[in-house]
């Protein structure tokens, strides 16, 4: 089946329609002159993806300063939806990075020491600011990672949340107390870390600095973090925000580069602890190299969610989550449905699901009826279009084919249209494989079983979601799924920050899951302080100090 899509003509988005027509990208407004004047970028931002004349470097933040990197290495930030370029983003230099460490070591002396409804307040003020913020955040995510304005305000809602939820910090991190013998007493609290470091992947660049900065800071650490190298732009307007909001200097840093800055958070002594979310071959490393050097690692990596139709299931309402699990982000992220697993009869859906998906609009994300925007890089897109090809090769049906779609408008950008794959099996490069693009993979089985072992036979363990009427099915399928976040009726399931982003299998290295109560406690170590104050002391005292004198 062809695949075709429309390419809308530009309007500038409904809810950005207030804002003022001279548009300044991000970064280039902040090299300009956001070191001293906040206020301008607070009130300009691009909306649209038009080439930028001179595009401007990308500073690194260190005690709540915008500085220059002396690097002599840069990577390129392209606009996805037309691979122009964007900004310059360094890897810093050796010096650049111990001045972070530094900064961030000397800030922790204080900011531990800080109460934590001081602490608190800031984080109050921070939430505010994202909210005033919000669009132009979403604005710099569309014009780095190519996501649709709306689906951009989502990804800075979900990191927004997080930071909400750390203002309850004050009831969640309240000790135990209790009294072990007669005038002793064992009190058990929690302590901050010290420096700890994030390292961020691409697909989220509010969220997963979001998912750090706040449980991480409100519980009195300081924090170095290193955005993906290829959108770090929300990650700078979330600094000038922290340091808007009140967090004192050195306790938000933020450095840029790629392996070599890697490698430096690895191995520096100071940094503690360290938060990534990203690719497994570098998340493996991470992990491995990290804890090998005794840190604490958390570490989120790939997915393959399956998403499982019973034939008794709402038909409507399972199509379209299905769809919008699948194609929204442009199947960039890590709880996208990529496989689909029809169940008996329900094979016989597929026709209706692609043409729901055939009515996607895919084009930049500024476009008031974007539904999809682009995928990342020029070599996301080929690599997403070779596994596409392997499907072909290895005897699957590729019934709606998104290679090669290009929108009118925008004709140098990396587009994927929705990608429907039927006949697939276990063992196939395309269910293997994390393809992160807009394409769903759909295997056959008979039952319901079927479907759980194929589930958990997989090395992943993200999410899944089952879609049926019947509780007695969803109730089995809970008990019996290996999957750490489960959707019943929900695609996917992601839980709020009241609860942590559980994953499993080959998704999750470590311990402690991001946010909620794992979140703080990954941040935070138990101590145990045991004191004897003896009451006969008091007696004694109290007896020495009321008796005048009758010495002579
Ligand atoms: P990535 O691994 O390429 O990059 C993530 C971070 O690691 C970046 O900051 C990058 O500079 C650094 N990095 C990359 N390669 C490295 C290497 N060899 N050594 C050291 N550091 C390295 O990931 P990405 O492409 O930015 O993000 C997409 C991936 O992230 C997908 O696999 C997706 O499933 C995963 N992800 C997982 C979750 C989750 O919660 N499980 C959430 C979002 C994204």
């Amino acid at each position: 089946m062809a695949f075709r899509l429309t390419s809308a003509p530009f309007v500038r988005p409904r809810n950005l329609g207030f804002l003022p027509s001279l548009c300044a990208i991000w970064s280039g407004t902040r090299s300009r002159n956001l070191s001293t004047d906040y206020s301008v970028a607070q009130s300009i931002y691009n909306t649209n993806h038009d080439e930028i004349e001179e595009p401007l470097k990308t500073q690194f933040f260190l005690d709540n300063k915008f500085v220059d990197s002396k690097s002599s290495t840069w990577n390129k930030v392209l606009d996805p939806a037309t691979n122009n370029v964007v900004t310059l983003v360094p890897d810093c230099t050796n010096a650049e990075l111990v001045a972070a460490v530094d900064s961030a070591e000397q800030a922790f002396k204080s900011w531990r020491r800080t109460t934590v409804l001081t602490r608190q307040q800031i984080m109050f003020n921070f939430v505010q600011l994202i909210r005033r913020d919000w669009d132009r955040l979403a604005a710099s995510i569309v014009v780095e990672q190519g996501k649709t304005f709306a689906d951009a305000r989502g990804d800075v809602l979900r990191g927004l949340q997080v930071a909400e939820t750390a203002c309850g910090v004050t009831s969640q991190l309240t000790g135990e107390l209790l009294e072990v013998s007669t005038d002793m007493e064992t009190r058990n609290y929690r302590e901050p870390l010290g420096v700890v470091a994030a390292i961020c992947p691409f697909n989220f660049p509010a969220m997963i600095p979001l998912w750090c900065l706040p449980p991480a800071i409100i519980t009195g650490n300081t924090i170095v973090m290193k955005p993906s190298e290829k959108d770090p732009g929300a990650a700078m307007i979330l600094a000038e925000l922290a340091k808007e909001a009140g967090v004192p200097d050195g306790v938000f840093n933020i450095v840029h580069g790629t392996r070599d800055s890697v490698d430096f958070i690895l191995d520096e002594p100071r940094i503690k602890a360290i938060s990534f979310v990203g690719s497994d071959a570098a998340g493996g490393y991470i992990y491995s190299r990290g804890c090998a050097n005794g840190k604490r690692v958390q570490a989120n990596l790939g997915a393959k969610n399956h998403a499982i139709l019973l034939p008794d299931a709402s038909k409507t309402h399972a199509l379209n989550a299905v769809a919008g699990a699948a194609f929204g982000a442009a199947g960039q992220r890590c709880m996208a449905v990529s496989v689909l697993v029809t169940v008996g009869s329900t094979d016989g859906w597929i026709p209706d699901l692609i043409s729901m998906a055939q009515k996607l609009v895919v084009t930049g994300g500024f476009e008031p009826d974007a539904d999809l925007g682009p995928v990342i890089t020029p070599q996301s897109r080929e690599r997403i279009e070779n596994l596409i090809q392997s499907a072909a090769d290895e005897g699957a049906t590729v019934d709606l084919d998104g290679r090669g779609y290009r929108p009118e408008k925008f004709p140098n950008g990396n587009f994927v249209g929705p990608t429907i794959i039927t006949g697939v099996k276990p063992g196939m490069k395309a269910y293997e494989t994390e393809i992160f693009g807009p394409v769903l993979v759909v295997v056959s089985v008979d039952s319901l079983d079927e479907a759980i072992k194929l589930v958990n036979s997989n090395r992943y363990g993200n999410g899944v979601a089952l879609f049926t009427q019947s509780g007695s099915a969803a109730a089995k399928f809970q008990r019996e799924i290996d999957a750490g976040q489960v959707g019943i009726n929900v695609p996917i399931p992601v839980p709020l920050p009241m609860f942590s982003f559980t994953g499993n299998k080959g998704s999750f290295l470590g311990d402690l899951n991001f946010y909620g109560k794992s979140g703080l406690e990954f941040y935070t170590r138990p101590k145990t302080v045991t004191s004897l104050w003896r009451s006969a002391d008091a007696a004694e005292a109290e007896k020495a100090s009321v008796n005048m004198p009758t010495q002579s």
